[in-house]
């Protein structure tokens, strides 16, 4: 494995941080304040190909590899959490599914406008009543002639009002059985599929999380994704990745609340000294950088099998599991190094704080990773 940044991924992380300071960090308060969905900075972000990261040339994205898109979503998270997640749901959700498993047809219709960030992707997996039991979903499709019926509600969807496009999980056969579902793209506008209820969160204010309701929505079977049954599988395939980008997601969260520790314990004096001059501070800071680099490594670990087209529900889970508890944990002791000033809304770590919980619960919660391990390491 090589540690060292190639040529595109320096210049990503550039090219993000300028962009992230002119138009993310002198807004972002504002958006958290009232859970603003910022799309104009999602279609700015498309022109500079962000929103296609892993989407070849072709279909017009940026064709690069999961390296690549790992330093963008840790570039933006380092500045914002919120727009971190919804790069990180529209590209390694949405626009890869239908990359993975759509037909030619089906590529050439979505991918360009998704990865120039003319259309904002969803994914819809999760329902009111079934999250980490997935596999146990309501929401139904059913045959009619061509055309299939789409009935039931998805909640917690990122982008679930403002989707252009969703790529949606419905059950096509009995309850609990084997290969049950099938996955469906639908577009905003389709009779019947509406945005429902937008969730106040709190954390990750600016990225847009509502319920996706569909009533008797018909569907022509053209936009059916692959195979009737493969549904769930695609599902979990996607979601193998999916939790590269939340690791990633966690990292940036991470690595933005350090370096706003690490520079204020150099500047704030107590008892005439740099607060970063008491152990009890610097010690902190020492673990907070160890835990940072073994997260980084155990993603650059899941990227490289990703990479090389090996196995990697472990080593994804073992990454998103990891780094998700250290985005927790260093943003937690970020607001303790800045003591007082750190519980307020001057600085950036008590966002940091409220949005890293979601990177422990979104795309599988912990427990689920280390199901997911288990069952790894047990087989
Ligand atoms: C901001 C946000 C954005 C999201 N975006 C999307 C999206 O775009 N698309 C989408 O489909 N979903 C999305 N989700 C949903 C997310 O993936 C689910 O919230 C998550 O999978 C957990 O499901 P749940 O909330 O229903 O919790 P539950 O499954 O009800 O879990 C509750 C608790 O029980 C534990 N638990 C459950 N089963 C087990 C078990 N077998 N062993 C041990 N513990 C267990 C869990 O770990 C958790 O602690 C999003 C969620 C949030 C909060």
């Amino acid at each position: 494995m090589d540690f060292n940044q190639n040529e595109n991924q320096k210049m990503i992380a550039q090219m993000i941080e300028s962009f992230a300071e002119q138009n993310i960090r002198p807004k972002m308060n504002e958006w958290d304040e009232k859970q603003i969905f910022p799309v104009d900075t999602f279609n700015k972000l498309g022109e500079l190909g962000v929103m296609g990261v892993l989407v070849p040339e072709q279909y017009g994205g940026s064709g690069f590899g999961y390296y690549e898109y790992v330093t963008t979503i840790v570039a933006i998270s380092k500045v914002c959490g919120g727009i971190g997640l919804s790069v990180a749901a529209h590209n390694s959700l949405c626009t890869n599914h239908i990359l993975q498993f759509g037909t030619e047809e089906q590529k050439m219709k979505y991918l360009p406008n998704l990865a120039s960030g003319k259309h904002i992707g969803a994914w819809g997996l999760t329902e009111p009543n079934t999250g980490s039991d997935a596999g146990n979903m309501q929401t139904v499709a059913k045959k009619e002639g061509d055309y299939w019926v789409l009935n039931g509600t998805k909640n917690f969807i990122t982008h679930g009002k403002s989707g252009n496009v969703a790529v949606v999980i419905a059950r096509t056969g009995d309850p609990r059985t084997k290969d049950n579902s099938t996955a469906f793209i639908v577009e905003k506008g389709t009779p019947g599929f509406t945005g429902g209820k937008k969730e106040d969160k709190l954390g990750m204010r600016c990225s847009e999380t509502a319920e996706m309701i569909f009533d008797n929505v018909k569907i022509h079977d053209s936009q059916r994704l692959g195979e009737v049954g493969a549904g769930f599988k695609q599902a979990l395939y996607i979601l193998d990745g999916g939790r590269i980008s939340i690791a990633a997601l966690s990292l940036g969260i991470a690595k933005g609340a350090f370096e706003c520790a690490l520079q204020y314990s150099k500047e704030r004096h107590q008892f005439d000294r740099p607060i970063s001059s008491f152990q009890g501070i610097s010690f902190k800071l020492a673990d907070m950088a160890t835990q940072i680099e073994a997260a980084e490594l155990l993603i650059n670990n899941a990227v490289f099998r990703k990479s090389k087209g090996l196995k990697l529900s472990k080593e994804s889970a073992m990454a998103k599991l990891y780094a998700s508890e250290v985005a927790v944990s260093v943003s937690n002791d970020a607001i303790q190094i800045l003591g007082g000033y750190g519980y307020l809304k001057d600085f950036p770590v008590e966002k940091f704080y409220r949005d890293a919980k979601l990177c422990t619960i979104g795309e599988g919660t912990s427990e689920i990773q280390k199901l997911v391990i288990s069952r790894e390491i047990l087989s």
